[in-house]
């Protein structure tokens, strides 16, 4: 049957974990792609996205349904972006509602108006206010606001806690007032874009720069620079000739380097309106920032993984800082790579995108290696920051304190009596990762992983890392009743707690995820670690990225053995670049640093070529064991994970999965599994994988199509939450 003239048909995502798009009917005129509609769905109304009007359906034209309303007048995604979405769609095999639906800031899920709400913006009420000299916070606060009226959030992210404010507001200094964000037109104005202390350009920055900034179109830049040696000047002066056209420049950081430090600098140099995206905004918050990207009236917009899938006004480049983070792959849900779909949105645009690290992934250097990518070297640190002299020392024999070599300690002692402060890294929190009795040598396990829970001193608890559980300490062992519990191997607390005995005269402060779950208290701590309060800094991976402390002249790695014999084949890349990430934070100024890494293998070729030839070196080497045994980036993969609550019938899933896919599949798709995951039980589930790999993509997305299809014919599937990963980072 037709449809009648008065009617269309509309192709719509709805926010479903389903593989389909979905029909309805609609009165003429249709709203266009781009547009949200509500709709009945089962018993239910609910928001959708118009894809596109189709002239048929699949389905019974008589029985579709007809929307319920038209919620936006005009598309909130414009075609470029829909286009992207959809590629994004096919690319990773998910479900299209929840790809564009991941492109929509909370609030306009729900439903809400794509429009700005009035909103409090703090004003500064005398342009000559002062405080005292000892109120920094305060002071600083005043001046961010002479430059204009600022939200709360916005002053948060700068490091300017709510009660600052209200002691500025009773001093009557500063007031609150609602009213709509101002469009800004800072691309008609013809102001200067940026303030004018610059420095001067190292001669490879000057060459990085004007490269850059002579690509015409889509140029991929991998700008691979040692920690310290620029790489954020360098994005500052490419940045500047795009704004001066009135195009936006993305900015994407990882997930823990959004901080104060980064934002100020680009504050500092630029007098465009500069957006943030993150998780730790309100979905205000975030709604409004979307809708400034959107209507072009921010400038700047620095955020995190999904900032990517924004919509811009007129977006002209691309920049991803610390491109080899992995916190750019979402790893649930809709499992993106947000440096993947970047590179996919600047050759739509036609624009530059740069991929800047210290420590590049694997994947860009290959692509740089085969001519993809430009590659641009900054090799040195301008001034006269010098570069980390490295030290591996040798555990085996050694009789430790805490974890502590004799010669660390000696080391440490030398640094701080010189009045230098010293950081120390272990990426284990707690005070030890297992609780054992002496006695009876019963153990303290999770009832839900396979794993041992975390005994945390300070807090007197067993903590399960891996499914959150936690319990009471027991008084007595459970086993035998008896009272030698003792902890066995090393967490931050415990080297914490050594610390402070044998350095009572030095402060020391430990940075991890148990002591900064406090609103404020990590940028505390890091203003404690700034003002000399502190000259012993212990703490995880949280430490280790992106801060720059000047007085820091000796980091160590406590242990370095795990990452070593880990059977992730992607745990050396990982180990290297924390690694070097961690050396970073070492003699950044004028002060020569050193690096230490204790370990029972200073022989290991891997170590020794980290530490005496740099990362380059070592990458270079480990990319051609990589290519030798055909894995990424020489190879493409696609996982298959698969959990339930028991063993048996995710086997029965996977296993029925490979017998009908094998016969299907070419002889160069390699099917590895069914295989447990590296622990099998987690928060009492079991998990089997299965691994698809193949030398070029299209084989392995027609594998993967394939294996999809089998998946939707098997009631075996009804009985496990499984999923797909496609390009997967973790295995
Ligand atoms: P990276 O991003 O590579 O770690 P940064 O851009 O943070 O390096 O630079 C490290 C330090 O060197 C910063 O304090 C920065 O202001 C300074 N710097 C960068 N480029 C220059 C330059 N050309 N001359 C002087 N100082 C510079």
């Amino acid at each position: 049957m037709s449809i009648p003239a008065t009617q269309g048909l509309l192709r719509v995502a709805l926010p479903a974990p389903l593989r389909r798009e979905f029909d309805y009917l609609c009165p003429q005129p249709l709203p266009a792609p781009g547009c949200r509609v509500s709709v009945p769905f089962g018993n239910r109304t609910m928001t959708a996205l118009v894809l596109s009007h189709p002239a048929d359906s699949d389905f019974d034209v008589t029985k579709l349904k007809s929307i319920g309303a038209i919620l936006d007048p005009e598309p909130i995604l414009a075609e470029a972006e829909l286009r992207l979405l959809a590629w994004a769609t096919q690319y990773y095999l998910h479900a299209p509602g929840e790809v564009y639906f991941q492109a929509l800031p909370t609030l306009l899920r729900k439903g809400e108006a794509a429009a700005y709400r009035s909103t409090a913006y703090w004003h500064l009420l005398d342009a000559e206010a002062s405080v005292s000299a000892q109120a920094i916070k305060q002071q600083q606060a005043l001046t961010l606001l002479r430059q204009g009226p600022l939200t709360a959030g916005e002053l948060e992210i700068r490091g300017i806690s709510g009660a600052i404010l209200q002691a500025l507001a009773k001093k009557q200094l500063i007031e609150k007032r609602e009213r709509l964000p101002e469009p800004a037109d800072w691309y008609t104005a013809a102001t200067e874009v940026t303030a004018d202390d610059k420095p001067r350009l190292t001669t490879e920055q000057a060459l990085a720069v004007s490269l850059i900034q002579s690509a015409q179109g889509f140029s991929p830049f991998l700008l691979e620079g040692i920690t310290g040696s620029g790489k954020t000047e360098v994005y500052l002066q490419i940045m500047e000739p795009v704004l001066r056209a009135g195009k936006q420049v993305l900015v994407l950081v990882p997930e823990i380097g959004l901080t104060p430090q980064t934002i100020s600098r680009f504050q500092q140099r630029f007098k465009v309106p500069i957006s943030t995206l993150h998780s730790g905004m309100n979905e205000r918050e975030r709604l409004d920032a979307w809708l400034s990207c959107r209507d072009g009236s921010t400038a700047i917009v620095i955020g995190t993984r999904s900032a990517l899938l924004t919509p811009f006004a007129r977006l002209g480049m691309v920049i991803i800082d610390e491109e080899h983070d992995t916190s750019f792959k979402q790893q649930d849900g809709f499992r993106y790579h947000a440096r993947d779909l970047a590179l996919l949105r600047a050759r739509q645009l036609d624009i530059p995108i740069v991929l800047g690290s210290a420590t590049p992934s694997f994947e860009s250097l290959h692509n740089a290696a085969g001519g993809k990518y430009q590659l641009l070297t900054l090799s040195q640190r301008p001034g006269t920051a010098t570069v980390a002299e490295h030290l591996l020392l040798d555990s085996k024999h050694v009789q430790m304190h805490a974890g502590l070599s004799p010669q660390l300690l000696q080391l440490l002692e030398q640094e701080l009596s010189k009045g230098n402060q010293v950081m120390l890294f272990l990426n284990r929190r707690g005070y030890a990762p297992a609780l054992l009795c002496h006695d009876c040598g019963w153990l303290a396990d999770c009832e839900r992983c396979d794993a041992h829970y975390t005994w945390h001193r300070h807090s007197s608890r067993l903590h399960c890392h891996h499914c959150d559980h936690q319990r009471p300490l027991p008084p007595v062992c459970p086993g035998c009743g008896s009272q030698q519990l003792v902890g066995t191997g090393l967490g931050t607390e415990q080297v914490e707690q050594a610390l402070s005995g044998l350095f009572p005269q030095y402060g020391i402060i430990r940075i991890d995820r148990d002591n900064t779950r406090r609103k404020g208290s990590f940028q505390q701590h890091l203003d404690g670690i700034r003002n000399g309060k502190y000259q012993i800094l212990i703490g995880t991976q949280m430490l280790a990225k992106g801060h720059h402390f000047p007085d820091v002249t000796l980091v160590a790695m406590l242990d370095a053995d795990g990452a070593l014999f880990a059977s992730d084949f992607r745990a050396t890349e990982r180990f290297a670049q924390l690694y070097i990430q961690v050396a970073g934070r070492a003699g950044r100024a004028s002060k020569p640093g050193r690096v230490v890494l204790q370990t029972h293998q200073p022989e290991h070729a891997l170590l020794q070529d980290l530490a005496n030839q740099g990362y380059h070196h070592f990458a270079h080497s480990a990319l051609q064991e990589r290519q030798a045994a055909a894995l990424p980036p020489f190879s493409f993969q696609a996982l298959f994970r698969a959990q339930a609550a028991r063993a048996d019938q995710v086997q029965t899933f996977l296993q029925q999965l490979v017998q009908q896919l094998l016969p299907g599949l070419p002889s160069s798709v390699l099917c590895l599994g069914p295989l447990s995951a590296q622990m099998e039980r987690k928060a009492g589930q079991y998990r089997y994988q299965l691994l698809l790999q193949a030398g070029n993509r299209r084989e392995l997305a027609a594998a993967c199509r394939l294996a999809l299809a089998i998946i939707d014919t098997q009631a075996s599937a009804r009985k496990v939450r499984w999923s797909l990963d496609i390009d997967p980072v973790e295995l």
